[in-house]
């Protein structure tokens, strides 16, 4: 399978701006924690033409900041982004086919669509300004993308309010869709809806794959959500990638403890007994991350040795990447 994307050794550091009652401390001679986060922390990744794949962990591990920095959003701080083999690290920087090719839906399309505009403008407004369709052709082209997405070509004069939360879901991938993308970065993008419209959308993200060779990048705290789409699932935990592989082979057989520990919490029609307990505690703060394995504090088998070493994260089987030191025992 051809690259489409290569993120290789990114990382992103965002300085931790005190706020007004900490400047306000500082001014009173307080110490101000001026630690930088660190949001992501040397992630390298591939998706291929039309892949699928899946990124989870839960809030607060930095997947929608390595999402936005594919988008290109805002920038690493470290590390490349490549689109087809062309250098797009610095998002602001890149051509504008590579700009076009790779679009974001964000988690909550009320937020990230203008209240203000009809739907008709809120998709055709980005491809007419790009010059992907002419004044005269506006219309049609709407109703084409409000069609490939199961909508009625009426509702192009209607404002976001006037839809339902999984319409607007919909609106919102045939905005993307507008500007002929390659790869779509779709961030918790099914999250708020109901669980039966989320299985609709989910659908209709699949269909459009198949329709349009797309590939996705498909970022949740769900892993039952990815787990259907996906044709590789990796999970991250604080800034990290701790396990990656095909998404099948993954769910099946996790590696990592803290795969196994999501793994355990999807819930499963009939399923009397959990194999592993829930994950305990509260993912810690990107601004002190522990020392050695980021997950050693959550972790049963913790060792020493975790304490103080980051584990590598190698190949442990083929297609199969963990980080997790317990695999130097079994070679
Ligand atoms: Fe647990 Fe140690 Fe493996 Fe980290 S390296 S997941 S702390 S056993």
């Amino acid at each position: 399978m051809t690259d489409l994307i290569d993120i290789a050794g990114v990382v992103k550091r965002f300085a931790n701006e005190p706020d007004f009652a900490e400047r306000l401390a500082g001014m009173l001679g307080a110490r101000i924690d001026t630690r930088a986060v660190h949001a992501v922390d040397g992630v390298s990744l591939r998706i291929g033409e039309g892949e699928v794949v899946g990124l989870v962990g839960e809030s607060g591990c930095g997947k929608s900041t390595l999402g936005r920095m594919v988008a290109g959003l805002i920038a690493p701080t470290e590390g490349q982004i490549a689109f087809r083999g062309r250098d797009v690290t610095g998002g602001s920087q890149r051509r504008k086919q590579d700009a076009l090719a790779i679009q974001m839906i964000f988690q909550d399309p009320m937020a990230s669509l203008n209240p203000r505009m009809r739907v008709r403008d809120l998709i055709g407004e980005a491809p007419q300004m790009h010059g992907l369709v002419s004044r005269g052709e506006l219309s049609g082209y709407v109703s084409d993308l409000l069609d490939r997405v199961g909508l009625s070509p009426d509702v192009a004069q209607r404002y976001p309010h006037q839809f339902s939360g999984g319409q607007r879901a919909r609106v919102g991938i045939a905005r993307a869709l507008a500007l002929n993308p390659e790869l779509v970065v779709c961030d918790e993008s099914v999250a708020a809806l109901d669980v039966s419209i989320q299985a609709q959308v989910l659908n209709l993200f699949m269909d459009l794959r198949e329709k349009l060779g797309l590939a996705y990048l498909f970022i949740s705290h769900d892993l039952g959500v990815v787990e259907h789409i996906s044709d590789r699932i990796a999970v991250m935990y604080l800034g990290r990638i701790v396990e990656q592989g095909a998404a099948t082979d993954l769910i099946a057989r996790p590696n990592h403890p803290y795969t196994q520990a999501m793994v355990s919490e999807i819930p499963r029609i009939g399923t009397q007994k959990r194999r592993f307990s829930a994950i305990k505690g509260e993912i810690p703060s990107p601004l002190s991350p522990p020392p050695g394995c980021h997950f050693h504090p959550r972790c049963p088998f913790a060792t020493e040795r975790c304490r103080s070493e980051r584990p590598a994260l190698r190949e442990v089987a083929p297609g199969r990447l963990s980080a997790c030191h317990l695999n130097d025992s079994t070679g």
